[in-house]
């Protein structure tokens, strides 16, 4: 399976990733983790993108798909991978055919998780995740010990791009701008399937099931 998902900001993209790549075995690779990860272990990469990605910021397009590249070539692609937040615009979309392309490989599908505008801003400004392993929570749900994250211990936080109300929608604008043009774009190829992104985890996880 090579899938890439994607919606809005607080769409629930990162959760249901999670979810995909354990019930299909492929990994979840999410660019925003390894850029704050990049960030936080103090990489050089980290360094490259920090500004960017703590305003809100979309990093340049060439850092973008290389990381991607090379991340792609890994072991554990082979059988599949599912993208988080990668494709952003058209042009990194031609960048992921055009590596795939080289392995005459090509996406099997694209999964777009609608929400109304006003569902995602909400959904972030109440997001938390953890700072060691990345896992999503929200206010309303959190983790059963304090701030502490269920699955490893770490510690959960509010991430500092979502701090600030006008980050949060700049972000969304430029996901209306820029991203959600690529729905067209699958739906031509006939790759495209568009699942309702309200509801429990669960249901909106019983609905991707359905589609994939
Ligand atoms: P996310 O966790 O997907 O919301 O991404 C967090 C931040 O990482 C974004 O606001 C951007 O600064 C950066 N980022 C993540 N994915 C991309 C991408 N495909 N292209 C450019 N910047 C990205």
């Amino acid at each position: 399976m090579r899938l890439v998902v994607f919606g809005p900001q607080g769409a629930g993209k990162g959760t249901q990733s999670q979810k995909i790549s354990e019930k299909f075995g492929v990994p979840s690779i999410a660019t925003g983790d390894i850029f704050r990860w990049a960030i936080s272990s103090g990489s050089d990469l980290g360094g490259k993108v920090k500004s960017f990605v703590e305003s809100g910021r979309m990093v340049p397009d060439d850092l973008t798909i290389e990381v991607i590249r090379h991340r792609l070539s890994e072991d554990d692609c082979e059988a599949g991978f599912l993208l988080d937040g990668f494709p952003r615009n058209l042009h990194q979309a031609d960048a992921l055919d055009a590596i795939l392309a080289e392995q005459g490989l090509k996406l099997d599908g694209a999964l777009a998780l609608e929400v109304p505008q006003e569902v995602s801003e909400r959904r972030i400004l109440g997001r938390r995740m953890c700072s060691q392993c990345g896992r999503n929570y929200h206010i309303d749900t959190p983790p059963a010990d304090g701030w502490t994250c269920d699955a490893c211990g770490g510690k959960v936080v509010r991430r500092q791009d979502d701090e600030d109300d006008d980050k949060v929608r700049e972000r969304l604008r430029l996901y209306y701008e820029q991203t959600e043009p690529l729905k067209q774009r699958y739906a031509e190829g006939g790759i495209l399937r568009e699942v309702d992104g309200v509801g429990t985890t669960h249901e909106v996880f019983a609905r991707i099931t359905a589609v994939l």
